[in-house]
């Protein structure tokens, strides 16, 4: 089952690509697999898919630990900084940077374990205020905070629009996390790197992220169905 949404969802993003005229190869697909058990992800791996979402740090932690380096681990959820240090260990992107004080909690462990950390910063281009990220006008200001912090790779800009159930409604966000990130290269403040990453899109808007240029999408239920629910005693 697991495999067929892979193949299925590889050829859907290839097509959505092609006819958007952009190239297949720098679009990446993040298995959200957030509350699905091990041998989802066991799954998934089999069927070629390396990179992984997590949204809970003790759930990532748990589940890097049993899968090491046959994994890319991406932290997608809310991080608080006294569980930095878990998030230093484990994941190979933080795609949720939204405050000073999560930048300096990720910088004091990353000198301490001697480690880099590619990072993005989540904009709420929503301007929803039971979400998280900064609003746009206000990522300018923690752009340039992160760029003195030699150990946080800035590699680009995150969003989750308003959730509405047509794929068509997410677009303005898409497009607007786009422009600012176009904006922040023309000021110096992103893309010093090479690529900038623009993560997404998730199964039901996808393709509407591609057209507008995601490089990153985050998808969980078109790859491993329905997700179970919170259990009760969750700690993080
Ligand atoms: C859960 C989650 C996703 C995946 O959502 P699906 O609708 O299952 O594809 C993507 N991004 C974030 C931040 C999430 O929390």
């Amino acid at each position: 089952m697991i495999h067929q949404n892979l193949r299925e969802l590889r050829e859907s993003i290839n097509q959505v690509a092609r006819s958007s005229n952009r190239d297949p190869e720098e679009i990446q697909l993040v298995a959200v697999s957030k509350r699905f058990p091990l041998a989802a992800m066991e799954e998934a791996l089999k069927a070629g898919q390396m990179i992984f979402g997590e949204n809970y740090i003790q759930e990532a932690a748990e589940k890097k630990s049993a899968l090491l380096d046959r994994i890319r681990l991406h932290f997608i959820g809310n991080l608080q900084s006294n569980k930095a240090k878990i998030a230093v260990e484990t994941c190979d992107m933080v795609e949720t940077i939204d405050r000073p004080k999560i930048v300096r909690a990720l910088h004091k462990h990353l000198v301490s374990q001697d480690r880099h950390l590619d990072v993005l910063v989540q904009v709420n281009v929503g301007q929803d205020s039971h979400k998280s990220g900064v609003y746009p006008h206000e990522a300018e200001s923690l752009l340039m905070y992160i760029n003195d912090f030699p150990r946080l790779r800035l590699r680009g800009l995150m969003t989750m629009p308003p959730y509405t159930p047509d794929p068509e409604m997410a677009r303005p966000y898409f497009k607007a996390l786009r422009s600012l990130a176009e904006q922040m290269k023309v000021k110096g403040l992103l893309g010093k790197s090479g690529k900038i990453e623009l993560s997404m899109g998730m199964s039901h808007d996808y393709h509407v992220a591609i057209e507008e240029g995601a490089t990153l999408i985050r998808i969980g239920t078109a790859i491993f169905g329905e997700r179970p629910p919170l259990s009760q005693n969750r700690k993080d």
